[in-house]
């Protein structure tokens, strides 16, 4: 019979080694019933400690100390500013708490926003699920992270290109980043660069979910600045009228 391929995955996983293979191997061999996703956070096991240390330390270099859902690029060496993340969350699914394709280093928003949130297509999977089609959203190993989500970085727009794009978007909080922008007091030349930007990238994009994504920014970017507009010259004609008036 011909041998199945390994899947492409696009990050290097994690290799335990002496004691530390020792205590996953150990926790491995448990039955379903007695693995808890609450040993992850004992303060009392030092193992554990040494266990975590080792996976941060692998994955922040492995991934170039960029999150694999933001993007951002966090270049600190303290694992302080690094949150060990369970792709599968370690609390729904405990038996993949050490799976090297279930771990990486992620943001702390990210981490925060994803939680405990659903990520698989079926929830009741026994066997490590290997196969990007096995998840809902963008998988740090089994998914290129471009071709599922466009990144406009003047304005903090993150564009899904396909539906595990989309619910990268939702399951990582990642319109966080637009509605910091929202907050800002944009001056015209700002406003007309992320039109641009927006119309450049409408102009290379294909989907219709994408499209409409695009063009409804330009809409509120567009009335944004027809806004401000509209309020200078009012305020202008206001003050001119009160100095003749004075
Ligand atoms: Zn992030």
């Amino acid at each position: 019979m011909a041998k199945v391929p390994p899947p492409e995955c696009f990050l290097m996983p994690v290799v335990y080694v002496g004691k530390l293979k020792e205590k996953v191997e150990s926790f491995n061999k448990l039955p379903l019933s007695s693995k808890k996703g609450k040993l992850w956070d004992s303060t009392d096991d030092g193992d554990m400690e040494d266990v975590k240390k080792f996976i941060k330390d692998h994955y922040k270099i492995a991934q170039n100390y960029r999150c694999p859902y933001c993007q951002q690029k966090i270049e600190v060496e303290h694992n302080g500013s690094w949150d060990a993340e369970h792709i599968i969350p370690k609390d729904t699914h405990p038996q993949f708490m050490f799976e090297p394709r279930n771990l990486c280093v992620s943001c702390k928003d990210c981490n925060l926003i994803k939680l405990n949130k659903r990520v698989l297509k079926n929830q009741k999977r026994v066997t490590f699920p290997d196969a990007a089609d096995d998840y809902l959203f963008c998988h740090p190993h089994y998914h290129s992270y471009f071709d599922h989500v466009n990144i406009i970085e003047e304005a903090g727009f993150y564009l899904p290109k396909t539906r595990h794009g989309v619910h990268l978007v939702e399951i990582c909080g990642l319109l966080r980043f637009v509605l910091k922008y929202a907050d800002c007091e944009w001056d015209d030349d700002q406003i007309c660069l992320q039109v641009q930007s927006l119309g450049d990238e409408l102009v290379s994009t294909k989907e219709p979910e994408a499209r409409i994504a695009i063009m409804s920014m330009m809409k509120t970017l567009l009335d944004d600045g027809i806004r401000k507009a509209t309020y200078a010259g009012i305020k202008a004609r206001v003050e001119r009228f009160a100095m003749s008036a004075g």
